[in-house]
């Protein structure tokens, strides 16, 4: 085996921006969190939509 290139590299796709202010507050892939906007202090809950209709 050559496991020369056994790096983890994350999947940073997905950018949330606070609602209110537009502000980028993380990156990744969130299920549900709870976060403050630290430049409005906007407090809002990012929770991921995967609802099939
Ligand atoms: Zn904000």
């Amino acid at each position: 085996m050559k496991g020369n290139t056994n790096e983890v590299i994350p999947l940073f796709t997905e950018e949330i921006r606070c609602r209110r202010c537009g502000r980028l507050l993380m990156k990744g892939h969130v299920r549900a969190v709870e976060v403050k906007c630290p430049k409005c202090g906007y407090i809002q809950v990012i929770a991921a939509v995967t609802t099939k209709k």
